[in-house]
């Protein structure tokens, strides 16, 4: 099925900002609550929900096959479910039904009432339900730096890290949706020079700039997905803040890695946004140092060219940019992490989540955490208000935000915005 939805010369009867993440090209898909207390399926163009349960009760997307309630859900799990072609057809209806020169909807004043909301008028709530959630490692960039401080600076890769795409299983329960605000973590911590560690709250709060992939029911228990399949299951992207108590995550992560110093919260942008919609914006990687395995090598373009920014905001302050990063600088891509995911035969669900890990680029103002843009806290930030940051601090706001952009169309992601409390008092 063609992607018309992707037509960059397509106009909408819809009144858009300029510049807007959310142009007719992109038709993201999410879940909020309505006004009237609803949850629902909708997506997004300007700064307009539209009720995709509505549409499809109106008759809106009549000959596309459909069960009566695939969007009156409060996650899109079902509807990913249905494969990619399901998802091509609506994204395509959509378009068609918003597009300028279709009169159809926008002369109908009773049912716009029924479809459209402003933002103000709706809440985001999490797009899936994640059932597993699993975190990667995958920017050489990251990993090198990180090595450096954590382990030793003159081999700072370790030795399986060019081979394969390393990655850990994560807790899905305390991934929540932008807006939703996380109390900085408690737990032991091994004081500098200390041989007996501490309890206390994390002193090292950080945040780790990636992006998350959701995936459609892929593979049966025993089956591997092959690099040159591994697209078709997968329904889009999030921008994903995996949030790290470095102080806990380093004593604790030895031998069987990350735990407790990332399991207490990581926040995702609302809106997936497709695959199929990011296609014209497909780059290709960074070419790879070693010989892969076969099961590892891909052809052509598998990457992304997405434009990535880091916020900090204290309180009552302005915010100040600490990051403009991109996903194109990602070593091992998508691809190569399904492949290496299933390569046991472990089985991939429609809703699991698996984020990039830490995406840093080339030079210091591109890093993706503070642990390198403050290089372990030697070199804290100067913030516009005038304050330092070495870590994250109480009550500061981490706004994270990634837009695609070429000569015909913008797509974005909108932003990622969680606000850390101070430790839960109960
Ligand atoms: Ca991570």
């Amino acid at each position: 099925m063609s992607l018309e939805a992707n037509n960059p010369n397509r106009e909408t009867w819809l009144d858009t900002p300029e510049n807007t993440d959310f142009p007719i090209q992109n038709i993201p898909f999410g879940v909020f609550i309505t006004r009237d207390d609803i949850i629902t399926i909708g997506t997004r163009i300007g700064d307009y929900a539209i009720d995709l349960g509505a549409l499809h009760q109106l008759g809106y997307f009549e000959n596309i096959p459909l069960t009566d309630d695939i969007f009156l859900q409060d996650t899109l799990n079902d509807f990913i479910a249905d494969g990619r072609k399901t998802w091509r057809a609506i994204r395509n209806r959509i378009a068609e039904i918003f597009d300028k020169n279709n009169a159809q909807l926008k002369n109908n004043k009773k049912n716009r009432k029924t479809i459209l909301f402003t933002l103000d008028e709706i809440e985001m709530q999490m797009p899936v339900e994640v059932g597993d959630y699993t975190d990667f490692y995958s920017s050489k960039e990251h990993a090198t730096n990180v090595g450096k401080m954590f382990r030793d600076p003159d081999n700072a890769l370790l030795p399986n890290w060019l081979h394969m795409p390393v990655g850990y299983h994560g807790r899905s329960s305390s991934i929540v949706p932008s807006g939703i605000p996380l109390h900085r973590p408690q737990g032991q911590k091994l004081p500098k020079g200390a041989d007996t560690p501490i309890f206390g709250p994390s002193r090292r709060l950080d945040f780790e700039l990636e992006m998350g992939f959701v995936t459609t029911a892929a593979n049966q228990l025993g089956e591997p997905i092959k690099t040159d399949e591994a697209e078709e299951y997968i329904f889009g992207m999030v921008i994903f803040n995996d949030w790290s108590a470095r102080d806990i995550q380093k004593w604790e992560y030895v031998p069987l890695g990350p735990f407790l110093g990332k399991s207490f919260g990581s926040s995702i942008s609302p809106w997936i946004v497709t695959l199929d919609a990011l296609e014209p914006f497909k780059t290709e990687g960074p070419k790879p140092e070693k010989e892969l395995l076969p099961y590892l090598k891909t052809k052509g373009k598998k990457s992304y060219d997405i434009n990535l920014q880091v916020g900090l905001q204290p309180q009552n302050a302005e915010e100040t940019i600490i990051s403009n990063s991109n996903f194109k600088y990602m070593y091992w891509n998508m691809c190569q992490q399904l492949a290496h995911h299933t390569i046991n035969g472990c089985p991939i669900n429609s809703g699991d989540m698996m984020a990039s890990g830490t995406i840093s680029g080339p030079t210091p103002d591109s890093y993706g955490s503070m642990l390198e843009l403050t290089w372990s806290g030697e070199k804290p930030l100067k913030l516009k208000n005038g304050e330092e940051r070495k870590f994250i601090e109480d009550n500061d706001t981490v706004i994270m935000r990634a837009h695609c952009q070429n000569h015909e169309v913008r797509i974005g992601f909108g932003e990622v915005t969680s606000q850390i409390l101070p430790v839960y008092k109960g």
